[in-house]
């Protein structure tokens, strides 16, 4: 079911923050040690961090998750072990999920603008843990998380503004690259992060050149990683899940979606801006 995680975080990005077994484990041993809450510059090193980690991860299924087993579910295993040890530290979701969690800055990018309402259905009361937090505020978690660089084009600097500009390159880069030897790591990383490097330097060229708003910028590069995700992954989901029908069968109403998507955050922006 994971690869229709990044299709749910486009409906709502609570829909997966609801049910993932990570922030189970946070919130199930939650402040059993001290009920931290999270300063800025904690929220700030540990969401870098999280990127960092995501980067080190994603390309390493090519030559090692994808195939070995014992491996995979080691790095589970610890993952999750980390998940209990910060819930215990801090309080609610203040030490993992909305801090050191690998998928946070995916959910930050692609639950920008949901499509629908869903509830919080972990914090029974806000205890104002974290900043930023998505469970909160989806729509408003970026700004908050970017803080005032967002107003000029320094945001693109920023770690988050350096992982979003990157990302649809680093999509691409792992789909263009097939599953290897273990002794063939270095090529893998060298692959998918000369693709992100060369995603985001045409980010940001492409963002000074129109004077794209960090706003729009960001809707866009969540769109076309999307896309490119679906574009790239359907035919190996929908064998994955069994469809007869094949790739088609998952690729155009994946597609159909983002395109939805980005109208529909295109179109609230645009009423913002008017507002405003
Ligand atoms: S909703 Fe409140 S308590 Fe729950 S994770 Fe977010 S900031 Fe923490």
């Amino acid at each position: 079911m994971i690869p229709l995680v990044p299709a749910s975080l486009l409906v709502s990005p609570l829909i997966w923050r609801n049910v993932c077994p990570l922030a189970t484990l946070d919130l199930w041993s939650n402040g059993r040690l001290a009920r931290t809450q999270q300063s800025r510059r904690f929220a700030a090193w540990s969401g870098a961090l999280g990127m960092v980690l995501l980067v080190a991860l994603v390309p390493a299924r090519r030559f090692l998750f994808n195939t070995n087993g014992p491996a995979l579910a080691a790095t589970i295993v610890i993952v999750a072990l980390l998940a209990l040890a910060l819930g215990a530290a801090f309080d609610m979701k203040a030490g993992f999920c909305n801090a050191l969690c690998p998928i946070l800055s995916v959910e930050r990018l692609y639950g920008q603008s949901p499509l629908l309402h869903v509830s919080n259905a972990r914090c029974a009361s806000c205890s104002l843990c974290s900043h930023a937090c998505i469970d909160l505020a989806p729509e408003k978690a970026i700004a908050q998380h970017i803080g005032p660089s967002r107003r000029t084009i320094s945001w693109l600097g920023s770690p988050f503004g350096v992982f979003a500009g990157a990302f649809p390159g680093f999509v691409f880069g792992y789909f263009t690259i097939e599953d290897v030897s273990l002794a063939a790591a270095d090529a893998v990383y060298f692959h998918v992060l000369g693709w992100a490097a060369l995603g985001y330097l045409l980010t940001l060229a492409i963002v000074s050149l129109l004077r794209l708003s960090y706003d729009r910028a960001l809707m866009a590069l969540a769109a076309l990683a999307a896309g490119l995700y679906y574009w790239f992954g359907a035919p190996g989901i929908a064998e994955g899940l069994g469809l007869a029908a094949g790739g088609n069968a998952l690729r155009f109403p994946a597609l159909t979606l983002v395109l939805v998507w980005w109208w529909r955050a295109e179109r609230r922006a645009f009423r913002r801006r008017v507002r405003t």
